[in-house]
């Protein structure tokens, strides 16, 4: 077996499963908690459609374009494997090739999610996001938005379960009207979709639009006050939660 990391507290379940590329041994382990050192900073998300995410400092998490190459070579695999003649042995080795090409979309999105949820975690005491339906059981959203969404799912997963460890906390907040309500006063703003930038007739409060949402989450998010804030994840809460 090849080892790609020692093993670290105590093995618990082992999966071994056969992928195109060979077989692994995925070993769930019980592991202690490793708090990080507090910040005293926290952080709002939302999930956007021109970049992935914006946080509520401003900085913006652009769309993952780097496996846009992976998708495409994905989409040519499968029409190769379909030009072929079933059972013949060019179709078996189409078959492996597309195989190979899944897995390589599969572990693009992996990286760039444990890319993106690391820098709240490492930075940030108190996380707030969207509380988002990934089924789609949300109405009148925006089909390129559900789609982000769904990425977005993956992230959130992996955020949680490096929040646990860590000692973060995370905390979902009903996103409706946060694009609209200005986040300096308070104010209701309302604009279309189209409508990117937030400029405030109120207070004079000009802001990216996504920006301004994420100092919104940030504020629904920001303490037990907040009736409709519920902690997903910490440290009383190890084990990563599906939204
Ligand atoms: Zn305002």
């Amino acid at each position: 077996m090849h080892n790609d990391r020692p093993v670290e507290g105590t093995p618990n379940i082992c999966i071994i499963v056969r992928n195109a590329d060979g077989w692994y041994a995925h070993i769930v382990c019980d592991v202690a908690p490793s708090p990080l050192p507090p910040t005293g900073k926290s952080v709002g998300i939302d999930v956007g459609l021109e970049s992935f995410a914006t946080l509520s400092n401003g900085v913006q998490i652009a769309n993952p374009r780097h496996y846009r190459a992976a998708e495409r070579t994905l989409k040519q695999a499968q029409r190769r494997l379909a030009r072929r003649v079933k059972g013949s042995n060019r179709s078996r080795k189409a078959r492996t090739l597309l195989a190979n090409a899944h897995l390589k979309v599969k572990r693009a999105r992996w990286d760039f999610a444990h890319t993106i949820a690391r820098a709240p975690v490492n930075e940030d005491d108190h996380i707030v996001v969207e509380k988002l339906n990934i089924r789609g059981m949300v109405r009148n959203r925006p089909l390129a938005k559900s789609i982000s969404d769904a990425g977005w799912g993956i992230v959130l997963n992996i955020l949680l379960a490096k929040a646990a460890r860590a000692g973060r906390v995370v905390v979902a907040v009903n996103p409706a009207g946060t694009s609209h309500i200005c986040a300096r006063c308070g104010e209701s703003v309302p604009k279309r979709l189209a409508v990117r930038w937030h400029s405030c007739p109120y207070c004079g409060c000009a802001l990216h639009r996504d920006h301004n949402a994420a100092l919104n989450i940030l504020k629904k998010g920001g303490g037990t006050a907040f009736g409709e804030a519920q902690p997903l994840g910490g440290p009383q809460n190890r084990e990563p939660h599906r939204l």
